[in-house]
């Protein structure tokens, strides 16, 4: 295993809908475990693919030890709002609260290709969400007013100088 490079917005590869997977063989699987191993790394509860620059349609979720891997994800139903702050480990060192649906159920491969859903409510809503979003090349920043959106850039890109990221 092995802590891949993390890319940061603007970087183009953020911006991409990502490919779906269709190979579940042992380059995928390391690419698996080395998206768990980044994301421990830096403290994260989610990596999509395309945040190591791998545009594909994999992303990695663990919050409170439950870790798992939802790959070609599709949102199939959706209930409700919910205003949550929301960071990400590509725009780092900023926050914002962004709207999204309070419930989801999703369908998903997980890494050996076999189909299953996960639904969730509160902050598993929130993080699939969030995942999803990446391999549509979308950010949490896209969801801000256009000013905040600029202060949440300007924040997040200051704070990467000053930490050399
Ligand atoms: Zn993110």
């Amino acid at each position: 295993m092995a802590i891949r490079f993390m890319v940061y917005e603007p970087d183009p590869v953020l911006r991409t809908r990502a490919q779906s997977v269709n190979d579940f063989g042992a380059e995928f699987q390391t690419l698996v475990d080395d998206m768990f191993e980044t994301m421990y790394a830096n403290n994260g509860c989610g990596l999509a693919a395309p945040q190591i620059g791998v545009s594909l349609r994999v992303s990695v979720i663990d919050l409170a030890q439950n870790p798992f891997v939802i790959v070609n994800p599709d949102i199939v139903e959706r209930e409700g709002q919910q205003k949550m702050d929301a960071g990400c480990l590509s725009v780092p060192g900023a926050y914002a609260s962004v709207l999204r649906s309070q419930w989801v159920k999703v369908r998903a491969q997980d890494r050996y290709g076999t189909l299953f859903n996960v639904e969730g409510r509160g902050l598993l809503a929130e993080c699939l969400q969030h995942e999803i979003d990446h391999l549509d090349g979308k950010l949490f920043i896209d969801h801000l007013q256009p000013l905040k959106k600029k202060m949440v850039q300007g924040k997040s890109r200051k704070f990467r100088k000053k930490n050399k990221l």
